[in-house]
């Protein structure tokens, strides 16, 4: 609730970036617990007991199935907050530090969950994208330490899968080929920056890395849905993503913080052209030094990379190497 006691959530459209902003006021009616209660552990009203992972819905989320009627306004465009937020429990254990320190069958389970559910919501009607994406790390706000990543269905396309889309689309008429099968080949061919491969999977960090120790981990076949990987894929996703994380998080002595996400293609269209893969933004370039999105990359939209990823990922690909 606003001070005027208005319940607002709805879709504020910015026209001059051309991109959705999610507004919403339920966060602040949040109620008070205690700090010793953690929402994720079993037994609680929601969660209850008997369960390996648990996919919940957001108490406090930015979109749901019946929103209240956008605000109407006599310049700007709004829209309804259509859509469904969720939160992945990824273990009943409160005090595991991160998903790298999960069994592999265990996470392959978690991701049997999200695709059960992205099989679910993909015939509702508002349903245009499943995001899937995980936040780690005090330094960058989570606050809950229960291990969790969450999905949000949204009724539109995020605007950095929109401008890969459009580069892939562009690539793909004028190559005759997927710009991200021939990033796949380059980075094998290149090696330096590869970090670990198995049967269906490859990670890297891109010759174009962002962030200090950014990952990328594409399957190998030409895929674009999470609900097209086999059981066989999902096992192999599950060990790549477990070692990856693993050196991702001892890099330095504090555990990494890190952001997330998995880029598919949209839900409903034909987009043949796309490639999924996940992303993985590892913020600290030094020993407690946080890489901040600050003028450059916020104000401007460009990064600035304190290093060379080559050099990164010889250091990512050696903590890799002692894990396994
Ligand atoms: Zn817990
Ligand atoms: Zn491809
Ligand atoms: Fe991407």
């Amino acid at each position: 609730m606003d001070s005027d006691g208005v319940f607002v959530m709805e879709l504020r459209w910015d026209p001059v970036l051309g991109e959705w902003v999610m507004v919403s006021n339920v966060r602040s009616a949040r109620p008070w617990q205690p700090a010793s209660f953690c929402p994720f552990c079993p037994g609680t009203e929601e969660t209850g007991y008997g369960w390996k992972a648990l996919i919940l819905e957001n108490k406090f989320p930015m979109l749901i199935e019946s929103p209240p009627k956008p605000s109407v306004h006599r310049f700007y465009k709004t829209a309804s907050a259509y859509g469904k937020c969720y939160v992945v429990v990824e273990t009943p254990e409160h005090n595991i530090d991160d998903i790298s320190d999960l069994a592999i069958e265990q996470i392959a389970y978690v991701i049997s969950l999200i695709i059960n559910k992205q099989e679910e919501e993909s015939k509702k009607d508002y349903a245009k994208y499943f995001l899937w994406f995980r936040n780690k790390g005090r330094e960058i706000g989570v606050s809950l330490v229960h291990p969790h990543s969450q999905i949000y269905v949204i009724p539109f396309i995020p605007i950095r899968v929109l401008r890969e889309l459009s580069n892939a689309e562009r690539y793909w008429y004028e190559n005759k080929r997927c710009l991200f099968c021939d990033i796949i080949e380059i980075e094998k061919e290149d090696g330096i920056r590869v970090l670990l491969e198995n049967n269906d999977w490859v990670s890297f960090m891109p010759f174009y890395t962002h962030w200090p120790f950014e990952i990328h981990i594409y399957p190998k076949k030409h895929i674009q849905l999470l609900t097209q990987l086999t059981d066989k894929e999902i096992m192999q996703m599950a060990q790549i993503l477990k070692y990856s994380l693993c050196g991702l998080k001892s890099v330095f002595s504090k555990s990494m913080p890190y952001v997330m996400v998995l880029h598919q293609a949209p839900l409903k269209g034909d987009f043949n052209f796309y490639h999924l893969h996940i992303e993985i933004y590892g913020m600290l370039r030094e020993e407690s030094k946080l890489k901040y999105a600050a003028g450059m990359e916020t104000g401007g939209g460009n990064f600035t990379y304190d290093s060379v990823p080559e050099h990164n990922a010889s250091v990512l690909r050696e903590r890799i190497k002692m894990c396994l």
